[in-house]
Formats: C-alpha cells, structure tokens, sequence
C-alpha cells in the first residue's frame, strides 16, 4: 500500500475527487485475466475494462510478451522524418479491417489526441481544396470527445468545458439523441429519434454548408452515459453531410475493435464517415495509442498538393512509439486468431438479457445496450445529480465489482473474453447495491 497523506499528495488526479480520494485510497497493485487486484489483496472484477480499454482483460500473455521484446529491441525511434517496420506494420493491418477506402492511419497517443488530430485533418483538407472558409465544426450535446482544446469544443458535457474559457470559435452543436420518455428500456437501437439528424439541415441553413468542415459523434456514445443511435439517424448523417460536402468523423474510440461484435461501428451500422477516430481497444489498453483513419480521398489531397516537403504540419514525439506499435500488433494477431469481435457479437445478447433484468429494480430509469456495451441510469438522490451514482461505485468496490459511473449513469462494458459468469457476477452484485442504495 502506499504511503498516502491523508490530505494532499504529489499525485495530482484525472477526473477524481482527490481530497475525497486522499481520505480512503481505493488502489489497484495489480491485475490478471477479468481481475484487479487491491494493495489489500482483494479481487475485484472488471466489469467496464478499465476505462473501456482492457479488450482482452489483463496481462494476456502474447501482448504482454510482444511489449516486452520491442522494449529490448528498439525502444524508441524517431516519429518525424524516420520509420520503424512496426508502425507501417500496424498502420496496414487496422486499415485491413477498417471500412472499404479507410486506409490510412495517422498514429497518436490517446483518444484526445486523435480527436484533435482529426479536426485538424479536417480543416486542412478543406483549404487543400480550395475551400478555406470551411471551419465550423459541428458536434453534438452530451457529446465527449476527450479533453483537448478541439474535442472539449465539440463535445458537449457541461462541467468538462465551462471552467476552460471561450474553447473554439465557430463550433455548433447538434442536439442529442437521449431521450427517456421516448426510448427509456430499449432493446439495441432506439426506434425514436432519427429525425434529429435532421437538426443537421437547421444548423446548416444558419451557417451555410460552405463554412461548415466537419460533423464529428460517437456512433454509440460511451463515456457520458452509452447513448445508442436511434435507427436511422447515422444513415441521415451520412446523407446530409454527403449532400453538402460535409466530412462526417466517426469518433470510434470505444467502439473500434469489437465493442460492438465488429471491428468498427462504421461496419456494424453499415454507414461510412470520412474519418475514424479510435484508441483504446489498439492496444487493449496496454501501451497508451490513439489513431486517425482517413480515407484516400483525404489522404490523396494531402499528397497531392503543389507544395513540397511536409504535407501536414502535426504530429507527436511518440506517435507510432514502438511499444505501442508492438502491442498494438499482438493485439491485432489475438483478435484475429481468437475470433474475439466474433465472440463479442455472440456474448451481446446474453449482455442485454441480464442487463434488462435490472428493470424495475431501485431507482433504474432506464437501460440501454448495443453490443458489449450497456448502460444502466439511476434516478438522481435527491442531495444531487450523481450522488447516488458515486456512492454505487463505492459500494460495486466493496463488493468486488469496478463499474465505470458517470453521474448516475453505470456502464457495464465487460472485456470481449468475458465469460457468462463474469457478467452475471456483475449483474447480480449491483442488483443486491441498488436494494441497499438511498
Ligand atoms: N473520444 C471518445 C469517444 C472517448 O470515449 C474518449 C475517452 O473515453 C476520448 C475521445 C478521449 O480519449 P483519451 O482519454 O484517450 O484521451
């Protein structure tokens, strides 16, 4: 355990109430398969991996060894004006199983990063063409869209972006897509609510699509509280952007790589964005990476242009860290070989049926759930909205369960080698919390 100071520490949080934390440290020293292990020995499942990274759960051998034998053979390379065989070697096989034209990877560190990256893509493709007024960005409420200047302005959680500043100029957003009284305990995708994607024709008649670059969502949010796209509203989407020459950026990075038994949401929902944002599940979340996918119309302007030498001017000192790329490439093999989206497509509906047997228990007000992906909302206590939420992740830790909660929002997300057992576990347990929660 260590030694922590019961009212600072150098360790200054993400997303953590650290005085609170400071006063009882919840610590994980170490993990195994669907486990994590407390300093005080305890076990406690993974009910959401980790932070919707852990693919494969923990410690998978072949990962594991694979980050070990890049570190002893090439630690580091160069990321700007030199290549390492992996990083071409990643780069091809995530094109592989991309959609159709998706096939060129542009290599980050994290979803933020990805996020901004792809803004940028955006934006300078446009002026590539000869449409330099085109720098609206357009994303959604509730959207998140991780933490940097870009994705904080296009995403739309409150708390995340009003004590930063004006954030970006010329940002709009569509409205969402949550709406209790319409959708509360669908079964996979909501059937109300496609119109919405309609709002996209509002937003373009106040601006006019000639200074509009992007439309950037989640085609299933996650991190604000698993928000499933009513049936229809992606192909809208995709209709009226096309129309107008609107690049669509399909945030995937929580459901790239299986989440939703295929290897991109663009496939399972058969609608194709111009850019892809993913992380996360590229390496099971062993090694920190991120990406942006661009199709080859994108990718061919770029190369195209009059200019010589450096086509984009971005990019990072670890993007394609060779660490990375080598999990990210035994990542790959694992989920080839193990037919894992496969098996995640097959484990889904046993995923739903036990999360919908959670209707009608204290306080739920609805559950979602498309894929391996579930979410279980709570009304708020009434001391305030994500009281009840909090106090039930403290409990599921008591319990031996680790649920990711946002505000009163609990997402069950299992990694994709979950066994039936594991999600009845966590099932059953935030069953007997919610009977003992205020
Ligand atoms: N985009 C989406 C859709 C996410 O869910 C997340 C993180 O949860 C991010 C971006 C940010 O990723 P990161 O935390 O790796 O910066």
């Amino acid at each position: 355990m260590p030694n922590i100071e019961r009212n600072r520490a150098s360790y200054w949080m993400p997303f953590t109430g650290n005085r609170e934390f400071l006063k009882n440290p919840r610590i994980f020293a170490s993990a195994a398969g669907m486990f994590y292990q407390t300093a005080d020995g305890r076990e406690i499942l993974d009910a959401s991996s980790g932070l919707w990274c852990s693919t494969l759960g923990h410690g998978h051998p072949a990962v594991t060894e694979a980050i070990r034998v890049a570190a002893g053979k090439l630690d580091y390379a160069p990321a700007f004006q030199i290549g390492h065989p992996l990083a071409f070697e990643l780069a091809e096989r995530i094109a592989r199983i991309m959609p159709e034209g998706l096939e060129h990877v542009f290599f980050t560190n994290s979803g933020s990063e990805a996020v901004d990256t792809a803004l940028k893509i955006a934006l300078a493709f446009h002026r590539l063409r000869g449409q330099g007024g085109r720098t609206r960005l357009i994303g959604r409420v509730n959207g998140y869209h991780g933490v940097g200047f870009g994705g904080m302005s296009v995403g739309g959680m409150v708390k995340n972006r009003r004590t930063f500043g004006p954030l970006l100029a010329g940002i709009d957003h569509l409205p969402h897509t949550h709406n209790l009284e319409k959708n509360a305990f669908s079964r996979g995708q909501p059937a109300w609510g496609a119109h919405l994607a309609d709002e996209l024709e509002g937003l373009i008649a106040l601006h006019d699509a000639s200074t509009i670059a992007a439309v950037i969502v989640e085609p299933v949010a996650g991190s604000a509280g698993v928000f499933v796209p009513p049936q229809g509203y992606l192909q809208r989407l995709r209709e009226i952007s096309n129309r107008h020459g609107i690049l669509l950026i399909f945030d995937e990075v929580i459901t790239a790589f299986g989440r939703l038994g295929t290897a991109s949401a663009a496939e399972k929902f058969t609608v194709k964005p111009d850019i892809i944002t993913i992380a996360k599940g590229m390496t099971a979340g062993t090694v920190p990476m991120g990406g942006v996918v661009a199709n080859r119309e994108i990718y061919d302007t770029f190369m195209q242009q009059q200019e010589t030498g450096v086509e984009l001017f971005h990019g990072y000192t670890y993007s394609a860290h060779p660490l990375a790329c080598a999990a990210g490439m035994a990542v790959m093999q694992v989920y080839q070989e193990d037919g894992i989206f496969g098996r995640a497509a097959t484990l889904s509906p046993y995923l739903e049926d036990a999360v919908h047997s959670l209707r009608g228990a204290p306080h739920v007000v609805d559950v979602r759930n498309l894929g391996m992906m579930s979410g279980i909302e709570l009304a708020p206590h009434p001391d305030g909205a994500g009281v009840r939420g909090h106090e039930l992740f403290l409990r599921g830790l008591d319990a031996g369960v680790f649920y990711r909660v946002n505000g009163d929002i609990v997402a069950i997300a299992p990694p994709l080698v979950c066994e039936r057992t594991h999600i009845d576990l966590a099932v059953s347990k935030l069953r007997g919390i919610l009977a003992q929660l205020a």
